[in-house]
């Protein structure tokens, strides 16, 4: 008989990482999955998308740590934000890493997530909503009306006119669906010129939706041949969603929407 070689090795209880996503900003569109998560969390990695409001909800023994950039300014490393991942749930901790809106749109989600799994960690994805549905809802714009669009489409304006190649944004202007661009604020003269370009009508509508459910939200509507204009003369900055498409028309300001809270005191309880 051969003997067992058997190895008894010692481990921590094994962590694990929750990828979360914040939503758009008002605490009140947090999943109870999002909530859950953050009251265990031993240890909190957030971006600086994400609201103070959703900080609230967090374990108050846990260690928050900030690792976000803001527009420009240098962030922290990814490879230090996984490093640190790997280590606190090889610890043992429920490591929560939360991000702006959906973890799985624009938000590097899907690279950590293979981090984490090569690493042999176990992960979670828990949804958010993303800003660009929660940007266009919140000025009433239904982005799949079916007398103005056949689908939607997410796409990305930071690669408009660098390095990479970008959106298609000739077979986007002929494709009959609403565009919700994230990123698109610092490229909206590209993104204009190239959708001009390809044949989209100047008086297509824009609607521009700055902090998007956040107190300090900021929207405007223009058409594609004014865009620029309007968000130079409104003074929008990023974080921003630009919403291309006759659904844009649709726009009421925020007030007559959804902005309401939906709380025991907001309806008199
Ligand atoms: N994962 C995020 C997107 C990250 S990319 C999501 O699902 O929403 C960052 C971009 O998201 C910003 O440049 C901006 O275009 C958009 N964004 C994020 N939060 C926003 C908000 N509250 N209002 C408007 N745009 C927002």
């Amino acid at each position: 008989m051969t003997p067992t070689r058997e190895k008894r090795v010692v481990r921590p209880a094994a962590g694990r990482v929750a990828l979360v996503g914040a939503g758009p900003g008002d605490p009140e569109l947090l999943t109870i999955k999002a909530v859950r998560a953050l009251e265990r969390a031993d240890v909190i990695l957030h971006d600086d998308l994400v609201g103070d409001g959703v900080l609230a909800y967090a374990n108050p023994k846990a260690r928050i740590v900030a690792v976000g950039k803001r527009g420009g300014c240098p962030s922290t490393p990814q490879a230090f934000i996984e490093q640190l991942m790997i280590r606190e749930a090889r610890a043992g901790a429920f490591v929560v890493r939360l991000k702006g809106g959906d973890p799985f749109v624009f938000g590097r989600g899907g690279e950590e997530l293979a981090v984490l799994r090569a690493a042999g960690i176990d992960v979670d994805v828990v949804n958010g909503i993303t800003s660009g549905l929660a940007a266009a809802t919140s000025i009433g714009v239904p982005l799949t009306h079916r007398a103005h669009a056949h689908g939607v489409a997410f796409v990305t304006g930071h690669d408009a006119d660098g390095a990479h190649s970008g959106p298609d944004w000739d077979a986007l202007a002929r494709s009959g669906l609403t565009i919700v661009i994230y990123m698109g604020v610092a490229h909206a003269p590209h993104i204009r010129a190239r959708l001009l370009a390809a044949g989209m009508a100047p008086g297509t509508p824009v609607a521009i939706i700055a902090n998007a459910t956040r107190p300090d939200q900021r929207e405007a509507s223009a058409t594609l041949d004014d865009v620029v204009d309007v968000i130079r003369d409104e003074g929008i900055t990023s974080p921003a969603i630009i919403v291309v498409g006759d659904v844009a028309a649709l726009a009421a300001p925020r007030a007559a929407t959804t902005a309401r809270p939906i709380s025991p005191a907001a309806l008199g309880a």
